[in-house]
């Protein structure tokens, strides 16, 4: 590192100059925010040899910075990836994988039960691109398999979709991926790399929402994408040419939120199975979706894929039609009703009015998903109190 220039003398040439860091043989625990947009060399020579990779250091911020590559290694090392990259969002890690992999002429297999903003980039974004998408059940590989042409170099999918939380056979997807040489990518956010590693089954590239269950904490927008080092340096040169970079700030928020995480998956997935089954015996509720249960259709894929850990997300179909699920909304005293998940505390959504308000209300049925579809995020509170908190909503909505 170039060494500090000394203090200015006392007086006015002091004002714009910055003041040296204070020496110190000690270094601090916690990892320093670094918010700065640039760094300095001593002089060219040192510069060109970070530029040309032949020295470790940073030049520019949207070119990497040490926050960044902090949050990337954690998550990377808990993918059992080779390498990892931070995006400014989840949306940036699909758009960074997309713009450093595809050329013309390449079209992609994608799942039809993907985030909603994803989707939309599936279906409107990219063909306005040029690039041809085709829409398929996730959860059936056959129909992967039926939908991969000559020109489709990419297969993405979601390992648990949303609301319904289909379950897709990584397994078979990588098998079926592999023998076409297509590349495999898989949004793992809703399991996170504590439950399930989709490199450990064969996909080539993993991403995530980091702000949701990684950073936990619902004060950070980020993404996260993993992959082998050949992979990296493609979609590496998308994220700095592009400018989808994260914020240091965020970077170090979400590091710091990390170190929970393993307490945070265990209590809400253990509270998730709680509530699934306390939902299931109220009279009002139609029908609970969760992969953890016997009656899901893809209970098998799960404990398979996911061993006991099916996650925190549970859905639940209320009896009735929006005026039903609206008093319950507004019964719901301590818990949220806002579009996202993951949070420490349990959120409710409902996916009609938000992630999926872009479907008709005929489409909607077809995936399953109707006016008295909610959809909970889990969080890490007592169990007993969260289930007596939707026993006495549940009641309010039925008068
Ligand atoms: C939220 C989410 C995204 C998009 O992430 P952002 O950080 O909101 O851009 C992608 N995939 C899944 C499964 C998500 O839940």
């Amino acid at each position: 590192m170039p060494p500090e220039p000394p203090n200015q003398p006392a007086g006015r040439s002091s004002v714009v100059r910055r003041t040296p860091f204070p020496a110190s043989v000690t270094r601090p625990l916690v990892s320093p925010i670094h918010p700065s947009a640039v760094y300095i060399a001593r002089d060219a020579a040192e510069m060109n040899r970070v530029y040309e990779g032949a020295e470790a250091g940073f030049t520019y911020a949207r070119e990497g910075n040490p926050n960044a590559e902090q949050l990337a290694t954690k998550i990377a090392r808990l993918e059992g990836a080779e390498a990892g990259l931070i995006t400014c969002s989840g949306m940036s890690a699909v758009s960074a994988i997309l713009l450093g992999l595809l050329k013309a002429g390449d079209t992609i297999v994608a799942g039809n039960q993907l985030y909603g903003r994803t989707l939309r980039l599936m279906s409107q974004e990219l063909p306005r691109l040029g690039f041809a998408t085709d829409l398929m059940d996730a959860s059936d590989p056959a129909a992967v398999v039926a939908a991969i042409r000559p020109s489709t170099r990419m297969v993405i999918v979601e390992v648990v979709s949303n609301p319904l939380l289909r379950v897709a056979d990584i397994d078979a997807l990588a098998r079926v991926s592999r023998d076409r040489a297509v590349l495999l990518a898989v949004d793992n956010t809703f399991p996170t790399p504590l439950a399930f590693r989709p490199l450990e089954h064969g996909a080539d590239i993993v991403f995530h929402s980091v702000t949701k269950l990684l950073a936990g904490h619902s004060d950070v927008t980020l993404g996260a994408v993993c992959c082998s080092n050949e992979l990296h340096t493609p979609i590496r040169d998308a994220i700095v040419t592009w400018g989808l970079n994260g914020s240091p700030f965020d970077c170090w928020l979400a590091e710091r939120g990390m170190n929970t995480l393993e307490l945070r998956v265990a209590r809400s997935n253990a509270n998730a199975a709680a509530l699934a089954d306390f939902l299931a015996t109220q009279r009002g509720v139609r029908q609970v979706i969760y992969p953890g249960r016997a009656d899901h259709p893809d209970h098998a894929v799960a404990r398979r894929l996911l061993g006991n850990q099916f996650g925190n997300m549970v859905a639940f179909e209320l009896d009735g039609g929006r005026d039903v699920v609206d008093r319950f909304m507004r019964s719901l005293t301590y818990i949220p009703f806002a579009p996202t998940l993951g949070d420490v505390s349990t959120i409710v959504s409902h996916p009609a009015v938000t992630s999926h308000r872009g479907l008709t209300p005929a489409a909607r049925e077809q995936l399953g998903i109707r006016e008295g579809t909610i959809r909970v995020s889990v969080g890490i509170e007592d169990a007993a109190i969260l289930c007596d908190e939707f026993r006495e909503a549940i009641a309010k909505s039925l008068v």
